[in-house]
């Protein structure tokens, strides 16, 4: 039984604030947002590092990171947006289903 937290919402088994779908990803607002707009585009395939992105994976990586830009107006991040994606325990992975967190709405801090 896969208990990834990922799966489930994108199984529809736990709700969230879906802002985009289709067959390969959600785009969901993140429930404890770290910047005015705080989302996450979760690809559906579960996977979480990048060491496991095969050709296939790397695919639906490229063309979310070619979808974000088109959500720019839906997600309310027109005039600029940072993407993170954190990997393993230094950079406080939480959820180990790969993920890019798109942050933006306000002009953010650089630490
Ligand atoms: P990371 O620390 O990079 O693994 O990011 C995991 C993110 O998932 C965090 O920013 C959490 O706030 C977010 N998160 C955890 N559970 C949920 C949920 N049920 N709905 C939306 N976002 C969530
Ligand atoms: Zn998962």
């Amino acid at each position: 039984m896969n208990n990834c937290i990922f799966c489930k919402i994108i199984a529809g088994q736990i709700p969230s604030a879906k802002l985009y779908e289709d067959d390969e990803m959600i785009v969901i607002k993140d429930i404890e947002p770290k910047a005015k707009v705080h989302c996450l585009c979760i690809p559906k395939e579960h996977f979480a590092l990048l060491e496991g992105m095969d050709e296939s994976r790397a695919l639906i990586v490229k063309r979310a990171l070619q979808k974000i830009p088109t959500l720019k107006t839906t997600l309310g991040v027109e005039d600029g947006f940072r993407l993170v994606v954190n990997q393993g325990e230094n950079a406080g992975q939480t959820v180990h289903h790969l993920h890019i967190h798109i942050l933006g709405g306000e002009p953010l801090p650089w630490e």
